[in-house]
């Protein structure tokens, strides 16, 4: 059997699953941990794809069957996703009709697939309800995770982890060896092919730099500038819910710059930069258990001499 996955880089993670659709030893659930942009998400669609698609005799995913084409028009009946609303964390009440709906019958074939993006946003209730069913899943259900922090034991240990690692840059270069500004592209990317796909247009790329430049002026102003900006980005006018997913990019985006910090700047020192990423750590953990975002930054921002 063949498999047309376009995943860049992850090849013994293809390999891997070619040999286990090929024996039919597929597992009840899958966790995908790695940082963010690495493919994650695209390769459990991919393989969701495969699992469903009822073609046998060519590529998989055919991508013309039945169940493809409502797989990729999001139609497909027995296919479920959970994934944060409004607010920066996924709700016992979501988590609870996600599960309910996986244990009706299939309609248009014999599985039900689940997929739970940003599973660590899971609080600790979902965590609790969601126990059950990776415990005691019904034959026909398949689960997958993603994460880009590390979950609960309880939870990572009912599930088969795969981690995805930066891509190297051989595959990276391959992949985008027709770009015209390949090599700022691939500095900026830095192994995450995620990041690569949106930096080709060039406005995303600008908005992006302009984010990180933004996170490193931040970086180098005095306390009392940096709680100025505090105020400027949570203002009393925002929804609580925006000011969280707003909180959480900068989070993101923070992450990312002090990441590429040690990277690119070797004579930095790194003991200070380290440290800041274990508070970044902490500062998302703050905001899964609903602290108010902007005592997050300011914790985070205004303490870290
Ligand atoms: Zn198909």
């Amino acid at each position: 059997m063949q498999y047309n996955w376009p995943l860049i880089g992850h090849t013994h993670i293809k390999r891997y699953f070619e040999k286990v659709l090929q024996s039919g030893n597929i597992h009840h659930a899958y966790l995908f941990e790695g940082p963010q942009h690495l493919g994650k998400s695209t390769f459990a669609r991919l393989l969701i794809q495969t699992l469903l698609c009822e073609e046998k005799d060519r590529q998989l995913p055919c991508g013309i069957c039945r169940p493809c084409d409502a797989f990729k028009h999001t139609a497909h009946p027995d296919f479920f996703e959970l994934k944060r609303e409004e607010e920066a964390h996924i709700s016992i009440e979501k988590t609870r009709e996600f599960i309910s709906t996986l244990q009706t019958r299939a309609l248009l074939g014999s599985l039900k697939i689940g997929m739970i993006e940003e599973a660590e946003l899971l609080t600790q209730e979902a965590a609790n309800a969601l126990l059950k069913t990776l415990e005691e899943a019904p034959r026909s259900v398949i689960l997958f995770l993603i994460a880009s922090e590390p979950l609960l034991p309880t939870i990572s240990s009912r599930c088969q982890k795969i981690t995805f690692h930066f891509v190297g840059s051989h595959d990276m270069e391959q992949a985008f060896q027709r770009e015209r500004k390949q090599s700022e592209l691939l500095r900026l990317a830095s192994g995450r092919p995620g990041v690569a796909l949106r930096m080709k247009e060039s406005a995303a790329q600008e908005s992006y730099m302009g984010e990180m430049q933004e996170i490193r002026r931040l970086l180098k102003i005095d306390e009392g500038e940096r709680l100025l900006w505090i105020t400027e980005q949570f203002g009393s006018g925002n929804k609580i819910s925006d000011r969280r997913v707003h909180a959480k990019e900068i989070f993101d985006m923070l992450e990312l710059t002090l990441r590429e910090l040690l990277i690119v700047e070797p004579t930095l020192k790194a003991e200070p930069v380290i440290s800041m990423l274990k508070r970044t750590a902490q500062a998302k953990q703050f905001l899964k258990a609903n602290v108010d975002p902007r005592l997050i930054c300011e914790y985070l921002l205004l303490d870290a001499s």
